[in-house]
């Protein structure tokens, strides 16, 4: 088989260069002047059914900011996903707040809402659920959590652009919902991030923390409360609002893509898919996940699997260490901003585990391409089960 040719990404066109020509020549680089930061706000507030939209730098820091806006406090307790990337559970810690890993579940990857449950003390304050790859968290289990125990919800929809939990979108049952446009997401302007809220005091602290502590648009020096700067450039708007154009028929098309290949892959004995919770109505597959079992595949080992795809052209990767397990926390090194890591019982999080090791993700532009690189996936992964394509 040659080489076949993947979608490229990030993926821009007239659009883009059009939009980012406009601010170049209107000399108005940052919000404070230009309009497109406001404009990509409101759409993107509109797109979500949310009043409220902020842009920023990242989605990192956008976790941060929300924190800090639902008055996350030193010792406070966030509960978060054990399975996620490093943001969702270094950004409570940069917040001097302390992240406490629960499971999730076997097939969705999502948080596990009874998980969450267990894990709730007299400390915790937040939940960050993760919609892992797209797909949307049981949000009416942790919801109706959230209000028994008085909890806030922070969102991470890092991956989850346009999804729904049935007709609802990001932001809906929780305080805050945040978003990533770093460049491999599904919309992109290389790095940014978003946060959207109901809320309108909630929205007001984030602008302030946002902007280092002063009112949007303050012409003085009127730093009203304790800040940073992460506020969103001109530029990034200009790309964002193109690419938002775009994303509902991205997310069509990968959802119709996806479904291809679950059906095709889910023949395979040693490949098991991401499980899709019917509830979870607009799954925006940021990454196609699936177990890959080597036991079923002559024992070769899930990175030679990898390598392998690679060197057919397919890009593919192995899925997120659990937190816990990265070199940054076992060394236990915060800076002062947490103790120590003594506190996690990491015989808690066996799904998290068995997912890191034993999960491969092809990322969403795969399922951008055409129908013969979708089949080139299925070809591909049967002649390495058939030993047709060798170590
Ligand atoms: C990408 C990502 C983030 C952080 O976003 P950046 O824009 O890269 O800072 C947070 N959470 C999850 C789950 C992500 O995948």
């Amino acid at each position: 088989m040659d080489k076949i040719k993947f979608s490229n990404w990030p993926i821009g066109g007239k659009k883009e260069i059009e939009l980012l020509t406009e601010v170049v020549e209107s000399g108005k680089w940052w919000r404070m002047n230009g309009d497109k930061v406001l404009t990509f706000e409101k759409k993107f507030a509109e797109y979500h059914n949310s009043k409220y939209c902020l842009g920023v730098a990242n989605g990192t820091l956008a976790l941060e900011l929300a924190l800090a806006a639902l008055d996350i406090q030193a010792g406070d307790e966030i509960i978060v996903p054990a399975f996620t990337f490093i943001s969702t559970f270094s950004a409570p810690i940069n917040c001097d707040a302390i992240p406490v890993p629960v499971d999730v579940d076997e097939d969705t990857f999502c948080i596990d809402p009874t998980a969450i449950e267990n894990a709730i003390t007299e400390k915790t304050k937040a939940i960050i659920p993760v919609h892992m790859a797209g797909q949307m968290c049981d949000m009416d289990a942790i919801f109706k959590i959230s209000k028994k125990y008085n909890l806030k919800i922070i969102e991470d929809a890092a991956h989850a652009h346009g999804a729904k939990w049935r007709g609802f979108p990001p932001g809906s049952f929780s305080d805050i919902a945040i978003f990533s446009f770093q460049n491999g997401k599904i919309m992109t302007c290389g790095e940014g991030g978003a946060l959207i809220t109901n809320n309108k005091r909630i929205y007001e602290k984030l602008c302030l923390l946002h902007g280092v502590g002063r009112p949007l648009y303050d012409k003085g020096y009127n730093h009203l409360v304790l800040g940073t700067n992460a506020r969103m450039n001109e530029f990034q708007a200009a790309v964002l609002l193109a690419q938002l154009e775009r994303l509902q028929e991205m997310n069509k098309l990968r959802e119709k893509n996806a479904k291809f290949l679950d059906s095709k892959l889910g023949e395979i004995e040693g490949i098991k898919v991401q499980k899709v919770n019917p509830k979870a109505k607009i799954n925006t597959h940021y990454m196609y996940m699936f177990y890959f079992d080597s036991r079923e595949f002559n024992g070769i080992t899930r990175d030679e699997f990898v390598d392998l795809l690679n060197s057919k052209g397919i890009p593919a990767f192995v899925a997120y260490p659990v937190v816990c397990n990265t070199r940054f926390f076992k060394e236990g090194n915060f800076r002062g901003h947490i103790k120590d890591n003594s506190y996690i019982d990491v015989s808690k999080l066996k799904n998290s585990e068995k997912i890191s090791k034993e999960v491969v993700w092809l990322p969403h532009y795969v399922l951008l391409s055409g129908q013969e690189c979708l089949e080139a996936v299925v070809a591909s992964i049967e002649n390495i089960k058939k030993g047709r394509i060798e170590v």
